[in-house]
């Protein structure tokens, strides 16, 4: 390697170098000066690299090529190198020998793959597995307590605002509608549930049970479904959530996993977490086994109740038709590709010359229709 000398002073530094940027295995060679104005050792390698090194930023890599030449690096930058064919260069690296950094950014970022590995492991094995676990062990008090504080943040992450809860709706005659009509299926079980049914003042057209044993329909589902029949066909859909106890599982499982985000990003434990639990409540998808165990159990008892599960199938062709002005939320009926699929299955489940007897009056109707005003 040839040093040249370009001017006579000594200041005026000047020597051929060989460039490894790192990434590319070539070599480039560049022309190194020193820029005394901004003391920075300057080149244009033939690679095109630009080379701006502030001489204080320069350490000796030691002893790598174990011989006469010196190789530098930056202490910031740990892949790029400078090979100089001798050491002129050094009295001018005021910090040559100084430590480098001793992050080492290869193993951090394996870490950090490793440990959103876990995080996703946590997430999406382990707590799923508890949840299974855990709901079996949950004792009633338990579980009625977790549907209470999950119905309390629906209502108030359903509001914009979040300062003014969504009502429950508490029109007498309707709230008595409501109740004749959960007699009425009550009476068809194999086996009587304890139920707590409300009604929330929102147009969101959907239902969903929670833990504890609560069903909550939306005002939007009984204004649109046309018949009493068709709310009957969902009730007893939803009592057969409630039957397998899929929502505690369900929502064991949501606020598990948001649980463990809350401790690992602790933008998670407010109210992003809230929302984001309401929303997967909301929506509650199940797996399709377990919608289809819920539409029997309903055809069952429907069909007990002299009423035809056929119903089911009007209301489902229904919600397909308002999906698009469902709501924000995707809703739980909307939310599975077999609803095609659900809708054959109650109308199967209907014998021809099946005699229905009205779940309600028209007067009662009426009223249910009006429970929120
Ligand atoms: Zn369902």
């Amino acid at each position: 390697m040839t040093v040249l000398r370009v001017g006579r002073t000594p200041d005026h530094f000047s020597t051929t170098a060989t460039y490894f940027n790192g990434f590319r295995s070539n070599a480039a060679t560049v022309t190194l000066t020193i820029d005394e104005d901004t003391q920075s050792l300057v080149g244009l390698a033939d690679d095109g690299t630009e080379i701006h090194w502030p001489l204080s930023d320069i350490r000796e890599v030691p002893d790598q090529a174990g011989g006469d030449q010196m190789v530098l690096q930056r202490y910031d930058d740990p892949v790029q190198r400078l090979v100089l064919a001798d050491f002129e260069l050094a009295p001018r690296l005021p910090n040559r020998r100084k430590k480098l950094r001793t992050t080492k950014r290869g193993p951090l970022i394996a870490w950090a793959v490793a440990a959103v590995g876990s995080v996703a492991l946590i997430i999406f094995v382990l707590v799923p597995t508890m949840a299974n676990q855990l709901a079996r062990f949950i004792p009633p008090e338990g579980e009625r307590a977790l549907g209470e504080v999950t119905l309390q943040q629906i209502r108030t992450a359903l509001d914009q605002t979040g300062l003014n809860p969504v009502p429950v709706c508490t029109n007498t005659e309707g709230l008595a509608a409501l109740e004749r009509m959960e007699e009425r299926l009550q009476a068809a079980l194999p086996e009587a549930q304890s139920l707590t049914v409300s009604v929330l003042d929102h147009k969101m057209i959907n239902a969903f049970a929670l833990p504890g044993n609560y069903i909550v329909f939306f005002r939007g589902l009984i204004e649109k479904a046309e018949t009493p029949d068709e709310v009957a066909a969902v009730f007893a859909h939803e009592i057969g959530h409630v039957a397998s106890r899929d929502p505690t599982r369900h929502a064991l499982r949501s606020a598990g996993s948001l649980g463990v985000l809350g401790l690992l990003f602790g933008d998670f434990a407010g109210g992003a977490a809230a929302l984001l639990l309401a929303e997967r409540l909301i929506e509650a998808q199940y797996s399709q086994e377990a919608e289809a165990q819920a539409d029997i159990f309903a055809h069952s008892a429907l069909l007990e109740a002299k009423i035809a599960p056929d119903a089911l199938a009007t209301m489902f062709e229904r919600f397909r038709e308002l999906g698009g002005e469902a709501s924000p939320f995707v809703a739980h009926f909307l939310s599975h590709p077999s609803l095609g699929d659900r809708i054959q299955a109650a109308r199967d489940a209907t014998p021809p010359g099946f005699e229905a007897v009205p779940i309600l009056s028209a007067q009662d109707w009426r009223a249910l229709q009006n429970i929120c005003d």
